[in-house]
């Protein structure tokens, strides 16, 4: 390996900043910022500066682990592999196929998750595959599918940002989850932007805000429909662009005029004077947008949550115009790719969708295989953790750390164990691997080359800089011997770069096409914007522009939508950084307003648990912090969990700063030291969730399910706070 510097992105979050990786000559890699990549223009947190530190940790994985009398004890790669094929295909003799359950995660390259959602289909035949990305931003998916046609996170790239005139960010810290973007803000209110927060807490982003929003948690949905409510009564609907650009405006207004500011303002604790000013603030400029967070996604109403925020951009002329749109910022480092390529319970490659029987012709093609031998949609994340010991009887699980992440988390752990089998491939020993009867030591980020698609929509290359440790593997390495072993020994290369190709002809005609994009134009731009179809060389099988000659996403987009990004590469398509500027990617191209109303979120406080508790994240610690706690910098800058109350709940329950407090709700308890702050509601609690044992806030969280997108409703529950007294 040379120890030239490697241009690459992060491992962590969807922001995906630029950065070099150099060997050092002692051993271990540096890394520095990289000034050329638009995103991060040289900027990079603590999580992506500290990055290296997990691949040298003395936790690192570096060999098989196969469990031995209760034990997990180093093992051969062909021993561990072996036990693994033995046990799935004798459970899928004994059970049948969907017995056997896949769960991957937001942070797969695009290429392992095309390879783990093709393993789970061809080779086991299985339709009990999700993963992580589900609990991330499903709900906003579903809702951008609903009003737009398509989803893809941001429908503009973040450098638009500064210069529109209004921004409603509603339930998202950026300035803990990726502050790097924070600058966008700053410039938009450097040029006379404004910014509007939306946040049960007064986070380090709300305290930049012009006008911040403290509605209490789980009801944003009426704090949408009591700003639409004004918007009409105040008569600054854009009716030229209601008429020329959707539908439902009428079901969608009626909606929204049964929602009186004083109504809404005794839902959600938001004064209607502030309502006016937030009105004001984003109607009066000539652009606005609109970015939604977990905050309204992870709600048992989070479609309808995030379609009533897309309802306000409508109505206001606020979506598929220059400097105007809905956009949802993806967490995960690929949460967008991951959720585009078939690892998701409903989906197949190129976001095609798996009940679509021209969509599985199409990839079934691809991959050489009868389309009726594909199985159907299977359970969503949440509901495949809670099967796990009765139908579904062995688990492959990769990237992911459900024992810490998954909502109700003590009953998922149980689950877990409670399985036949479960084979987990990390990097680290997570708590999940934990449990596992074997685990399997794999390469990630700065040791392997693949892309990922940031929040953007942008397909980027991460570029393999330094050599994994010797009896490391990568998972498409894992995939190709399990394959091999269950009797398919061909259709699962290990070299990415054959797998990226052959995800191109599925993508092909999709709605995230990938056909036009190459490894060779991703190392020479600053990634390509899906979608990218291919000028020549990769189309459909059937050689028409669409699946089976249907009409598809790319005929309802303009012919050269990319606005201001140019190709380097001539005679290609230059892919599509700007969405919806002319049409959506509706049959009719027109977006379709959702008549949505408020309703009670799943759990709300009563006697027994008077309080309400939201979760999020804290800036040194990543999702369910695998990784990030085996950094000793970060660690020390977030060493633990702890729960933020106000004073006046503090003084209630004769608790000081650091005394420890149990937090229970209906699904079990958590202790962790008070955090006082006046930044947050009086009848609200807050606890990061990235740590496990007795301060795991998932112990608490309600795993109530979005009826469309199956998203947990992590983001509120009922809670009792009480001060635990020594004993
Ligand atoms: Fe990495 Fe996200 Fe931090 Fe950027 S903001 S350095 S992508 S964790």
């Amino acid at each position: 390996m040379e120890t030239t510097s490697t241009p690459t992105h992060c491992p962590y979050c969807a922001l995906q900043c630029g950065m070099n990786i150099t060997p050092l000559p002692q051993g271990g890699v540096e890394v520095t910022e990289r000034a050329d990549f638009p995103v991060n223009r040289g900027a990079l947190c603590g999580k992506g500066r500290t990055a290296p530190a997990v691949l040298s940790s003395a936790v690192r994985l570096t060999s098989p682990l196969v469990r031995s009398g209760g034990r997990l004890v180093p093992a051969a790669w062909g021993d561990a592999l072996d036990l693994i094929a033995e046990r799935l295909g004798a459970a899928r003799e004994r059970y049948g196929p969907d017995a056997l359950g896949v769960f991957g995660g937001g942070g797969l390259t695009n290429e392992k998750a095309y390879t783990l959602g093709k393993f789970a289909r061809v080779v086991l035949g299985t339709s009990q595959i999700d993963y992580n990305g589900r609990f991330c931003m499903s709900s906003a998916a579903a809702a951008g599918t609903k009003a737009f046609g398509l989803d893809r996170g941001l429908p503009f790239p973040l450098e638009d940002i500064p210069r529109t005139g209004c921004v409603i960010l509603v339930g998202s810290n950026l300035a803990e989850t990726m502050p790097p973007s924070l600058r966008f803000f700053s410039e938009l209110r450097e040029n006379g932007g404004t910014l509007i927060v939306v946040d049960p807490r007064r986070t380090k982003t709300a305290e930049q805000a012009d006008l911040h929003l403290a509605p209490r948690p789980g009801t944003d949905l009426a704090l949408a429909l009591g700003l639409l409510h004004l918007v009409v009564a105040e008569g600054r609907t854009d009716e030229a662009y209601i008429q020329e650009r959707t539908t439902g405006w009428e079901e969608a207004r009626a909606a929204a005029m049964a929602h009186w500011p004083e109504y809404v303002e005794r839902i959600t604790g938001v004064s209607v004077p502030q309502l006016r000013e937030a009105v004001r603030l984003f109607c009066e400029p000539e652009s606005a947008m609109v970015l939604t967070a977990r905050g309204p996604e992870q709600q048992a109403k989070g479609t309808d949550t995030v379609g009533a925020w897309i309802n306000l951009c409508l109505a206001t002329g606020r979506a598929g115009r220059p400097l105007s749109g809905y956009g949802c910022l993806t967490g995960q480092g690929n949460g967008q790719g991951g959720r585009e390529h078939g690892q998701k319970a409903d989906q197949l490659p190129g976001y095609r969708k798996l009940d679509d029987p021209a969509a599985r012709r199409h990839v079934a093609e691809v991959w050489g295989v009868d389309p009726d031998s594909l199985p159907g949609p299977g359970r969503s994340a949440y509901e495949l953790l809670d099967a796990l010991g009765t139908d579904i009887r062995t688990l492959l699980l990769m990237g992911s750390n459900p024992v810490v992440s998954a909502p109700r988390a003590a009953h998922i752990e149980e689950r877990l164990r409670s399985l036949d089998f479960l084979a987990v491939a990390d990097v680290v020993l997570s708590e999940t691997a934990e449990l596992a009867d074997v685990v399997l030591p794999v390469t990630q980020w700065a040791e392997e080359t693949g892309t990922t698609t940031s929040l953007e929509g942008r397909v980027l290359l991460r570029r393999q800089a330094i050599a994994p440790p010797p009896d490391v593997r990568s998972d498409l390495h894992v995939l190709h011997e399990l394959a091999a072993r269950l009797g398919v020994e061909k259709g699962f290369p290990t070299d990415p770069e054959e797998v990226f190709e052959e995800l191109r002809r599925a993508s092909a005609g999709g709605p995230a096409d990938y056909s036009g994009i190459t490894y060779r134009r991703l190392a020479e731009e600053n990634g390509v914007f899906w979608p990218c179809p291919a000028t020549t060389g990769v189309t459909d099988e059937d050689g028409e522009d669409g699946e089976d000659g249907e009409d598809t996403v790319l005929d309802a987009l303009p012919d050269d939508p990319a606005g201001d990004t140019e190709s380097a590469v001539p005679d290609v398509h230059p892919g599509t950084p700007r969405l919806f500027l002319d049409r959506f990617a509706t049959e009719d191209g027109r977006a379709r307003f959702v008549a949505v109303a408020h309703r009670a979120s799943a759990e709300e406080p009563d006697a027994e648990y008077p309080l309400l508790l939201t979760t999020g994240r804290v800036v040194s610690q990543y999702q369910s912090g695998a990784q990030t706690r085996r950094v000793a910098e970060l660690n020390a800058a977030a060493p633990g969990p702890f729960v933020e109350l106000h004073p006046r709940l503090a003084a209630r329950l004769g608790a000081d700063e650091g005394d420890p407090l149990a937090v229970v709700s209906r699904r079990g308890r958590a202790v962790a030291p008070a955090r006082i702050t006046t930044a947050i509601r009086p009848d609200t609690v807050f606890m990061p969730f990235h740590w496990p044992g007795e301060g795991r806030a998932n112990t608490l969280t309600n795993p109530a399910l979005d009826p469309t997108s199956r998203m947990p409703e992590f983001k509120v529950c009922a809670v009792r706070v009480e001060a635990v007294r020594p004993v």
